[in-house]
C-alpha cells in the first residue's frame, strides 16, 4: 500500500471485504468521526479466506483475524445468512453456495423455491442475520443483527442482490429487492449489526 495513504491524526482500520460497494455501504452506516477505513484489497499480501466455518461468528471472526494479522491493523469482518424455519434454519451458514459451488443467485433462489414448494404461508417465516467481528491485538468482539420476513412463493422486485425478491417484509407490504439501497440499509441485518458496530467502534475512540 502506497505511504502517505493515512491521514496522521486519525486511526486506522481495516474492512476485511474486497467489495467496494459493501465498504462504501458499512462506511456511510458506521459514520465514524475519528478513523479511516481501508478495503483489504488495499493490502496485496492479504491472503484470500476460505469461507469454511460452522457459524456465520466462526467465518466473521477467521476473516477479521486474517486481515489482522496480515496488515497488522484494527480490522473488521462480517458474515451473513438467510435461515428458513421450515428448513431448520438452512442454508444458514451455506447461503452462497445452497445450489452448490460457484453457482449464482438465480441458482440458489430456485432451489429454495424447490424447497419450499407446499409449504403453507404461516410456515414461512425466515431471517436474515449478519455477525460483525472486530479483532485487534487485544480485543475479539461480535455484534448482530437480524431481519425477519416470510419467503415467497415467486420472485419479486429487481434491486438488491441474492435472496432480496424472495424476501418479503409484511409489515412493508415489499420484498427486499423492492427496497433503494437506503431504505434497505435502514431496516436489513447488515445495516443493524453495522450500527451496533459503528457504536462499540465510537466508544473504543474510532
Ligand atoms: P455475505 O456474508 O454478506 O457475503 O453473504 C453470504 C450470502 O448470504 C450471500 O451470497 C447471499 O446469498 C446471502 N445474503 C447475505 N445478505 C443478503 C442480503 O442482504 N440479501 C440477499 N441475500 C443475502
Amino acid at each position: 500500500m502506497k505511504s502517505g495513504y493515512w491521514a496522521p491524526e486519525m486511526k486506522k482500520l481495516i474492512l476485511a471485504t474486497r467489495n467496494s460497494d459493501k465498504i462504501i455501504e458499512i462506511q456511510s452506516i458506521m459514520k465514524l468521526d475519528h478513523s479511516e477505513l481501508a478495503g483489504i484489497g488495499n493490502f496485496p499480501q492479504a491472503p484470500d479466506v476460505v469461507e469454511d466455518g460452522q457459524t456465520l461468528r466462526e467465518n466473521a471472526l477467521k476473516k477479521a483475524r486474517s486481515a489482522f494479522l496480515a496488515t497488522g491493523l484494527p480490522s473488521v469482518a462480517d458474515d451473513s445468512g438467510l435461515e428458513v424455519d421450515a428448513l431448520d434454519g438452512a442454508p444458514g451458514v451455506h447461503s452462497s453456495r445452497f445450489a452448490g459451488e460457484h453457482v449464482t443467485y438465480a441458482d440458489n433462489n430456485a432451489k429454495l423455491l424447490s424447497l419450499m414448494q407446499g409449504v403453507p404461508e404461516s410456515r414461512r417465516t425466515a431471517r436474515f442475520r449478519c455477525v460483525a467481528c472486530y479483532v485487534d491485538k487485544t480485543h475479539e468482539e461480535y455484534v448482530e443483527g437480524v431481519c425477519e420476513g416470510v419467503i415467497l412463493e415467486e420472485l419479486r422486485g429487481n434491486q438488491g442482490f441474492g435472496y432480496d425478491p424472495l424476501f418479503f417484509i409484511p409489515r412493508l407490504g415489499k420484498t427486499l429487492a423492492e427496497l433503494s439501497v437506503e431504505a434497505k440499509s435502514t431496516l436489513s441485518h447488515r445495516g443493524e449489526a453495522f450500527r451496533r458496530m459503528g457504536e462499540m467502534l465510537k466508544r473504543m475512540g474510532y
